[in-house]
């Protein structure tokens, strides 16, 4: 195999489009000489099945879908694999992919980000040393900072798109234009290149015609709110955004690398206090941010919530009687879905279809009523 001959052969998860980021970062700080960086397959039911064919049955999807991606890189040849590890139950999901793939006859080098829950910028340095001895500790800090500013340009870029894909004019300018600030992304060769890079394709994103004001005012709002995996990683929620603008739905999410890493932390304790009504700690996980948002859609005037969560989920479990109660407080429509190993893209679409009509209908309603109330306040 042509890879072989790469000393190394390093490859990772794939979580929605921060594959650019991360290959942004390795590909600076290793030995391109020594060192080959495999991009981990896109999601797919191969990736699935993989997974779930060398998986504990019970476990968290993401964790499935890991050890399928994983299982897809070893066999392109990958020999260092690189797990983010952290958080819930998945900060101690680390040791046993490892020993899994081992077992299955894989030799390779297993790298963790996250030990114990903390990040230790010096030892994982030393790590990535291991594998490029020329790499100084300046360089391999200064290219995380430039991979974290793409992750965050990345991040604003797409939440843009996500609030006004389905107000184009001319179907499809929004798609191109990602597709090329992607490509663009992953090549990036320092801050000043990066900030022209984004100014460049933001102003594009910008200058796409939208609809009127009027006829926007007229769409569907959908907050999407739940655990991290199934709102990053789009397949393994059915791409259910783009599902939903297809309908029509303009979709805002908040979870995304740089609210979980930045924001999230900042703000847990407005978020816990803002929502005392209903939850006094912590939920773990995504958990309190699933109740907080589902206040703050509500509030903000969203026709319509989803809850998306995996299999076995407890934190978006424990979640849920919380936000059957904001539903009927605030009167908000909340649809729950949760998402295995086996789901049927028909029974999504029928569920996303009727969700959507009720919302159209409840909109409807809801401008009838205010017409009656200033009729009759007319006389
Ligand atoms: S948040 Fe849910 S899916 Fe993720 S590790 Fe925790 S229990 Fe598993």
């Amino acid at each position: 195999m042509q890879n072989k001959k790469y000393k190394y052969r390093v490859s990772f998860p794939h979580i929605g489009n921060y594959y650019v980021p991360i290959y942004n970062w390795f590909s600076n700080i290793l030995d391109k000489n020594t060192t080959k960086i495999i991009i981990p397959k896109k999601m797919s039911k191969q990736t699935l099945e993989f997974g779930s064919n060398n998986s504990p049955d019970f476990i968290c999807l993401p964790f499935k879908y890991n050890v399928g991606n994983f299982i897809e890189s070893l066999n392109q040849g990958a020999n260092v694999l690189v797990q983010a590890g952290g958080g819930c139950k998945y900060g101690y999901y680390a040791e046993l992919q490892e020993q899994i793939l081992k077992d299955m006859g894989y030799d390779f080098k297993y790298i963790t980000l996250v030990e114990k829950g903390k990040i230790k910028p010096f030892k994982i340095y030393k790590k990535f040393k291991e594998l490029n001895p020329n790499l100084t500790f300046f360089k391999f800090i200064y290219r995380f900072c430039v991979a974290a500013l793409i992750a965050y340009f990345l991040d604003k870029f797409e939440d843009y798109i996500r609030l006004n894909i389905s107000y184009e004019e001319k179907i499809g300018k929004f798609e191109v234009i990602h597709k090329i600030f992607l490509l663009k992304l992953r090549n990036i060769k320092s801050i000043s290149q990066l900030f022209k890079v984004k100014n460049k394709y933001m102003k594009k994103l910008k200058n796409i015609k939208l609809i009127s004001k009027e006829d926007r005012n007229e769409k569907i709002k959908i907050g999407i709110i739940g655990e991290l995996f199934t709102s990053m990683e789009q397949f393994s929620s059915n791409n259910i955004e783009k599902k939903l603008n297809k309908l029509g739905a303009a979709t805002k999410r908040y979870t995304t690398v740089t609210y979980l890493l930045v924001k999230k932390p900042l703000e847990m304790k407005r978020l816990i206090k803002k929502s005392k009504k209903y939850i006094e700690y912590e939920l773990g996980a995504d958990g309190t941010t699933s109740v907080a948002h589902a206040i703050e859609l509500a509030d903000n005037g969203y026709d319509g919530i989803i809850h998306i969560k995996p299999f076995g989920c407890t934190p978006e479990e424990n979640a849920i009687p919380i936000l059957q109660k904001i539903s009927k407080d605030k009167n908000i429509p909340i649809m729950y879905l949760t998402f295995d190993t086996q789901n049927s893209d028909t029974a999504l679409d029928t569920r996303l279809e009727a969700f959507y009509d009720m919302l159209v209908m409840n909109k409807e309603k809801k401008k009838v009523d205010v017409l009656d109330n200033k009729e009759a306040l007319d006389g």
